[in-house]
């Protein structure tokens, strides 16, 4: 009885903190994660990078091949970021066709390395509609990195800014937050 009662709550928190689409966690578990994890670093001064990632011109795939596949798409997205990210990443679908990663005692540099070479690999998947059309999507991301900023808000909030300048710079690529200036 008392396995199946922890069994059962496990199974409820796993749908509680999961999006149901992609089995990511949702943006508020990610959110309490990445404030947790912000937390822990400035006790045992380790590093964190954060990179916000948005599917390219995505509003155009739905349009043309349905939203179905749009999903589909999504998950392939998804699946990709489990399978190339270690264990003690934490993934999440921050959004619709957004998605953020907290990357553990990683450097800037490292991150940047990490999630540009899931750009490539992503952008060179063949994706297949229903009706058998092939075409492929791009992402572009953002990162940020603790320490280097105050709080879980000034983190997201740069990744933000990083994201907004890749793709104001033509999508597809990956853009890391300025070094913080000297105070
Ligand atoms: P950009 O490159 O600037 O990001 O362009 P975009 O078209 O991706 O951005 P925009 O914000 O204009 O559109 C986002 C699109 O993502 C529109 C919305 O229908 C689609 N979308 C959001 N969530 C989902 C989802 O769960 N499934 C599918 N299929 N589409 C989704
Ligand atoms: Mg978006
Ligand atoms: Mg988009």
């Amino acid at each position: 009885t008392i396995t199946n009662r922890a069994e059962r709550t496990r199974g409820m928190r796993f749908f509680m903190e999961r999006d149901s689409l992609t089995g990511l966690l949702n943006h508020t578990h990610l959110k309490e994660a990445l404030a947790r994890e912000m937390m822990r670093g400035e006790r045992s001064g380790s590093c964190l990078c954060f990179a916000m990632i948005d599917a390219d011109h995505f509003k155009h795939v739905n349009d043309t091949y349905g939203h179905l596949t749009g999903d589909r798409v999504l998950k392939s997205l998804a699946r990709l970021l489990q399978e190339r990210l270690r264990r003690t990443d934490i993934i999440g679908r921050y959004g619709g066709e957004e998605f953020a990663v907290v990357l553990l005692n990683t450097t800037m540099e490292n991150a940047g390395r990490i999630i540009d070479t899931i750009r490539e690999n992503f952008s060179r998947i063949k994706q297949r509609s229903e009706t058998g059309e092939e075409f492929f999507v791009t992402f572009s991301c953002g990162i940020s990195s603790f320490p280097g900023v105050r709080d879980p808000s000034e983190l997201t909030a740069a990744a933000d800014r990083a994201l907004y300048e890749a793709k104001e710079l033509g999508r597809n690529r990956v853009i890391l937050m300025p070094e913080p200036l000297m105070e």
